[in-house]
């Protein structure tokens, strides 16, 4: 018989099993920041040198910007179940573990490369990729092999025997000219969402900068005609591009940092699915319903975030811009819109000439007319000179060979009865002060300064024409499937939160071909009700971590001069980029430009060279995860000598590859690094870790200095490695510190003090003009003009192609995909302006 059961109990060592499982022996910080725009300090707890388990590091709120301001402690915890588990990666079968090299790629070095005498084409059965099997060797072996093959493969392509074999291989002929006779230009680097690791990953784009210096070797040029590698893009290649931003605002995307929700009093949340893809800051929609903010989800299926919305409009998908341009018709039919908004901050008011369907110029109207100097926050750069450094420029900057573009357009001021200039520099109150009160609507007849009288009409009155006669609610609603009620409702809803809607576009509608039409519509929708450039009424794009011009000393690193390295760690630094930009695009349609009958569509700087050697890091995107994926490895990709990537995750790219190198996880980091983020206000550094490397792995950065040294033992030039000196000298924060002296938002703050905060699982703020950032802020707040022709909002596109396209209105053209209607057809009664070039 037990009498106290409790005192009797057996021996309970076995209960410190329990008690164990979450003991530690110590813990560590690093940054997982993959291309979810989020990026979260976490803390790992180790045991028995085993990463056993990550939470968040509850140091969000005590970020703090270089004046002592502080975040909230709402940020905390931030971090999201993926994060969680990236346990599993570090250890998972996948790692890629040591350096691989395909074996026909290896013997076709080995034996010196042999070649096609007609086109150099390598011969097929070494290039059997996908089918071929890897030999791990030791790494500095790999390095010397991509070396041998970048060195040949820009000897082979230089010159005009290289122009020959490429022109043999069936290249565009465009195309081989616009290598320039050099064959680094044939060698093309892409390091995948690059602003993930301003250190790691843009060090590709350094790499490809850095081969000048073999065109110097291969083709015996100086520097000055040296030319670097091609680099590929990401952001628009990944279709997180809205293509219409550039078109109305001029920069590359307009965006609002999440957190702003709150201070909407609507918010649009549209194709985006905000809870589910913005895990750690999923919140703040959901706090901002408790504070009273309406929340009106527009979406093709019944998303995680629409159960979070007190509206849901589902729409046809590809019909954005109808949607869109129904919100404006009801807008301006039921005089909603504000009228003052609309003339002081976009070109609405704008003349358009009836005959060429160009808008109308100052200078075609008044004789004599002089073209007012630009000087409201801008600044004509003489010819020659070059512009200043990020942080010291003040405004914006425009090259001399370009102020012809930036000239005084015209309005019709109602006071007056007669056409008036109106100046790029005046926009809001310096708009004010010219006294001039434009016409929306009429059809005015101008004379010229040549004496010819021609009709004209503003911007707003063609669009609201259009708008009347195509796309009422009812016609909207037989597009997009959504109710009539819905449109007119959300529309009144809009212009009730005037200044006050906040506009999250998801990537979703930038899959369809007519998605700069949907950015233009949606801008429109937002400048009638002035919910531009406001902490709560803004447009905002949400995809990728593009905004690298938030780490505008980026170039100090990516774009050193290679010919003038500088190898003091304090010293200035000589900024020269060697390389030349394409878009993936070309290369994922199987290496070919547009040409249509005789006329050659891709032209200029945007024609691709032949691709003959890649190298992709941080990137799934182009090869496993490609659009026309087919095509591309097995019709495009034999036509190219040498892939090499860098993974620390076998994808399905490396299964295509030439060369894999097994790189460090963020959980094993040996260099510190950094990034920041379009969605939140924070700098934040990759602290270097002490987890032992479990598997052979080295840094993305050791590989390209791995490279490096082997060009300059087969050159003879020690400066392939002087360009990685502080690489090998394990003092990446110098290039670091580099790029923070350099950059805006940046300026102030010290490597080593980021990367102690980061390791105690604290960031920093950046120091951004407002909290949170808000784009347009200057434009409304301090008449500041934008980035365009006219310094306003722009919805009319006066460029030939534009007009020749159909597209110089903000119309509806149905998309050319999942659509069971007419392709592509531009959906609209006859128009006055509408003249596209229509097929024969
Ligand atoms: S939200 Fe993104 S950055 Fe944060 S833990 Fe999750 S996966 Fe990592």
């Amino acid at each position: 018989r037990v009498a106290n059961p409790l005192a009797e109990y057996p021996n309970r060592d076995w209960e410190r099993l329990y008690r164990d499982i979450f003991r530690h022996d110590r813990t560590f910080t690093f940054l997982c920041a993959p291309n979810d725009t989020h990026n979260c300090l976490l803390r790992a707890f180790v045991k028995n040198n085993v990463l056993v388990r990550i939470e968040p590091t509850y140091g969000y709120g005590k970020a703090t910007d270089l004046s002592g301001r502080r975040a909230s402690p709402r940020w905390d915890p931030r971090c999201c179940q993926k994060g969680l588990v990236l346990g599993r990666r570090l250890y998972g079968d996948r790692r890629v573990k040591g350096a691989f090299v395909r074996r026909g790629f290896k013997e076709w070095v080995e034996r010196g490369f042999p070649r096609d005498p007609v086109t150099g084409r390598a011969p097929a059965e070494l290039m059997r990729r996908g089918w071929d099997s890897f030999v791990r060797v030791p790494y500095e072996e790999a390095y010397a092999l991509h070396a041998r093959a970048l060195e040949n493969i820009a000897r082979t392509y230089s010159g005009p025997q290289g122009a020959r074999y490429l022109l043999a291989q069936g290249y565009d002929p465009a195309m081989v000219e616009a290598a320039g006779g050099s064959g680094v230009r044939t060698i093309k680097v892409r390091g995948g969402m690059a602003k993930l690791g301003v250190t790691r990953i843009v060090g590709t784009y350094r790499f490809g900068n850095m081969l000048a210096l073999l065109d110097a070797h291969v083709r015996g040029v100086g520097p000055d005609q040296a030319l670097g590698a091609g680099f590929w893009d990401s952001y628009s290649w990944h279709t997180d591009l809205p293509p219409g931003h550039p078109m109305v605002h001029g920069d590359q995307t307009s965006d609002w940092e999440l957190f702003a929700a709150e201070h909407a009093g609507l918010v649009l949340v549209w194709g985006m699915n905000w809870i589910t893809t913005k895990m750690p800051d999923s919140h703040w929609l959901t706090e901002a319903r408790l504070k009273g903010t309406r929340v009106v989800v527009i979406t093709v299926e019944y998303s995680a975030t629409a159960n979070k919305g007190d509206e849901v409009i589902v729409i046809r998908p590809g019909t954005d811009p109808a949607f869109a341009l129904g919100l404006a018709q009801v807008i301006i039919r039921e005089r909603l819109y504000d009228a003052a908004f609309v003339k002081r901050y976009t070109d609405l008011p704008r003349l358009v000439r009836l005959d060429t369907l160009e808008p109308l110029l100052a200078r075609d109207v008044f004789p004599g007319h002089r073209e007012a100097p630009l000087g409201n926050w801008t600044r004509v750069l003489a010819r020659g000179e070059s512009a200043p450094p990020a942080p010291a420029q003040d405004g914006m900057l425009i090259p001399e060979a370009l102020r012809d573009e930036f000239v005084d357009f015209v309005v019709w001021d109602t006071r007056t009865g007669r056409p008036a200039p109106v100046s790029r520099d005046q926009v809001g109150e310096h708009f004010d002060r010219t006294g001039l009160d434009p016409a929306l609507e009429g059809t005015f007849e101008v004379r010229l300064a040549d004496g010819r009288p021609v009709p004209a009409r503003p911007v707003f009155d063609l669009t609201r024409q259009y708008l009347d006669e195509t796309m009422t609610p009812e016609t909207v609603s037989k597009i997009t499937w959504a109710p009539t009620e819905a449109i007119v409702g959300l529309a009144r809803e809009i212009a009730r939160h005037g200044g006050r809607t906040l506009f999250a576009m998801g990537m979703g509608p930038n899959q369809f071909f007519n998605n700069d039409l949907k950015d233009r519509a949606i801008f429109l929708v937002a400048a009638l009700t002035g919910s531009i450039g406001r902490m709560g009424g803004n447009v905002g794009s949400y995809a990728g971590n593009y905004r690298t011009s938030l780490l505008s000393g980026v170039p100090r690193f990516a774009a050193e001069d290679p010919f003038n390295i500088q190898l003091g760690a304090a010293g200035p630094v000589a900024v020269r980029s060697t390389m030349r930009y394409e878009s993936l695009h070309y290369y994922a349609a199987g290496e070919v430009i547009h040409r249509a009958g005789d006329k050659q569509f891709t032209a200029g700087a945007h024609v691709p060279t032949p691709t003959k050697a890649i190298w992709l890091t941080n990137s799934n995107s182009q090869i496993a995860n490609t659009k026309y994926h087919y095509d591309v490895v097995f019709n495009t990709l034999p036509r190219q000598e040498c892939l090499a990537i860098n993974e620390w995750w076998w994808s399905g790219s490396c299964e295509y590859a030439d060369i894999v190198y097994g790189v460090d996880s963020w959980m094993g980091l040996k260099y510190p690094d950094m990034t920041a983020s379009n969605t939140n206000p924070f700098v934040q550094v990759f602290p270097r870790t002490p987890l032992r490397r479990n598997f052979p792995t080295v840094s993305d950065l050791d590989t390209y200095a791995g490279v490096a040294a082997a060009l300059a033992r087969l050159t003879g030039d020690g400066r392939f490695d002087d360009y990685w000196k502080f690489v090998r000298d394990n003092r990446v924060d110098v290039y670091l510190q580099r790029i923070i002296d350099g950059s805006a938002p940046l300026r102030g703050y010290n490597i080593a003090d980021l990367e102690a905060r980061a390791a105690d699982g604290v960031p920093a703020l950046m120091n951004t003009r407002t909290y949170p950032r808000t784009f347009s802020w200057e434009q409304v707040h301090e008449s500041k003009p934008w980035y365009t022709k006219t310094g306003r909002l722009e919805f009319y596109r006066g460029e030939r192609e534009f007009i020749e396209a159909g597209e110089n209105m903000v119309v509806y053209r149905e998309p050319v995909d999942s659509t069971f209607y007419d392709p592509n057809v531009i959906v609209a009664r006859p128009h006055p302006a509408l003249r596209p070039v229509a097929p024969e």
